[in-house]
């Protein structure tokens, strides 16, 4: 069998966690089984769809490396197609046309909650003779729905789930207006899309039971269904916003970096011996649909955080260094000298080991890019009282004097100058770090002096004295 999947967003906000971890699964499940993986747009809500959605999917999947492997399909512009089939089902009677007006639906599914029923339309229409219909009123289309027995589903995560066919109704599949609903739309493009496989958040484990019932009707096979449970939130309720749940282009924009959260979307719900880092070609090779757990999981900021710390520390500084420059640009507008860059870039490896994100990292690599007198935070504006000040004005003799300007002699002299002073040599770093860096925190000292310059340095130094 040719492995073929989808992911088919619904463009009616923002592409977000969970849709962005269907993608994956999806993308995933083709590449392991050299399958093909699709993406449509079922933008027939053209009420709720919006052209900006579109374009957030496009461009989420597109930053998450999880384009589909052929153009999208839109499937809107399938609605004669959609249209086709529900003629199709009406001429061989697995469908009918419903006259009842809304009041009368109101009343009948009033009805069917008092008397505690699943099903709320009484099919009355069913049997009916069509000629009987009332004048002026355009029927809704419904499916037959089988009255008696079950409908049983193999589903590769949630196993075999079933449910009576009592409880299902004769649903609509075409609107009054002529429009084709989603149940319909869905197993449509499912089938001419030749779709072997359906990953999808398991709130959708109720269509599959009316989604089987068109195959059914059609004569259609079925894809085999994998029905993932959602992603929860701290407190174990549905991941939303108010958990901090936001949108992927947000987690762009904060600084994460596509593979960490592709990683980190991966172990929500799948695993593999307790690895916390799976690449993407170890996770083509090792992802099985049957290992996603049946529980929710939880979204957990800090794990993501993690997860993006050891991939920042992980990859080529040449990628950072290019991804620092275009944050730069892109929030501060700010391009680099090649002086500015190549302390950047000998910086990289010290400022790495403490950034969450490629913002922090930015926010850090400063030290390196502004230029004397520069910008001091409230505690090290603190720090740099008169007396401290005037200690490392101190400084500028044994440094400019200086003529190895390496890390092992910068140290030295620091030391020296402390001990010479009969002072801990804290402080004199601390208002040094202060003065060249203008934060309370930065990568060991010696190393930013080295990376400055003494020019540079002593222009700080100079700058706040
Ligand atoms: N468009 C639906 C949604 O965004 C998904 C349909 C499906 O995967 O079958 O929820």
């Amino acid at each position: 069998m040719t492995v073929i999947t989808r992911f088919a967003p619904s463009p009616t906000g923002l592409l977000h966690i969970g849709g962005a971890r269907t993608a994956l699964f999806n993308y995933l499940f083709a590449r392991s089984n050299n399958g093909k993986y699709v993406l449509r747009i079922e933008d027939t809500d053209r009420e709720r769809s919006t052209k900006e959605a579109v374009e957030a999917i496009i461009n989420g999947l597109d930053w998450l490396k999880l384009s589909g492997d052929e153009q999208p399909i839109y499937q809107y512009s399938r609605q004669e197609r959609h249209r086709e089939v529900v003629n199709t089902l009406l001429k061989q009677g697995k469908a009918y046309k419903c006259y009842c007006s809304a009041h009368e639906l109101e009343e009948i599914r009033a009805l069917a909650r008092r008397e505690g029923k699943t099903a709320l339309y009484d099919r009355r229409w069913r049997e009916k003779d069509p000629t009987t219909a009332p004048p002026n009123v355009n029927p809704v289309v419904r499916l037959k729905s089988p009255l008696k027995g079950s409908t049983m589903i193999d589903d590769l995560v949630q196993g075999r789930v079933a449910v009576k066919n009592e409880q299902l109704d004769d649903f609509v599949i075409l609107r009054a207006d002529g429009t084709p609903t989603y149940m319909l739309s869905v197993v449509v493009d499912d089938h001419d899309m030749e779709i072997s496989h359906v990953i999808r958040g398991d709130d959708h484990l109720n269509n599959a039971f009316r989604q089987y019932q068109i195959y059914a009707a059609m004569d259609w096979p079925t894809p085999k269904f994998a029905h993932i449970p959602l992603i929860h939130g701290q407190d174990g309720t549905k991941l939303s916003k108010r958990h901090g749940a936001l949108g992927i282009d947000a987690y762009k924009d904060q600084g994460y970096l596509p593979e960490a959260l592709c990683n980190y979307l991966l172990r929500l719900g799948w695993g593999h011996e307790n690895e916390e880092i799976i690449t993407r070609e170890q996770a083509i090779a090792l992802f099985e649909i049957g290992a996603v757990g049946k529980s929710p999981s939880r979204f957990d900021i800090k794990k993501l955080d993690n997860i993006n710390s050891t991939y920042m520390r992980e990859m080529s500084e040449a990628r950072l260094s290019h991804l620092i420059e275009t944050h730069l640009f892109k929030n501060l507008n700010v391009t680099l000298d090649p002086i500015k860059l190549e302390r950047l870039n000998r910086g990289l490896s010290g400022l790495k080991l403490r950034a969450k994100n490629i913002n922090e990292l930015a926010a850090s690599a400063m030290i390196y890019i502004v230029s004397p007198p520069i910008n001091m935070d409230e505690k090290a504006d603190n720090i740099l009282s008169k007396d401290a000040r005037q200690l490392i004005r101190g400084l500028l003799e044994p440094l400019n004097k200086l003529t190895n300007w390496s890390k092992t002699e910068i140290e030295e002299t620091l030391k020296n100058f402390a001990t010479c002073r009969d002072i801990k040599f804290g402080s004199v770093a601390q208002p040094l770090r202060a003065a060249l860096t203008g934060t309370t925190s930065s990568p060991d000292i010696f190393e930013v002096i080295e990376i400055l310059g003494k020019e540079e340095v002593v222009q700080r130094i100079e700058a706040v004295c």
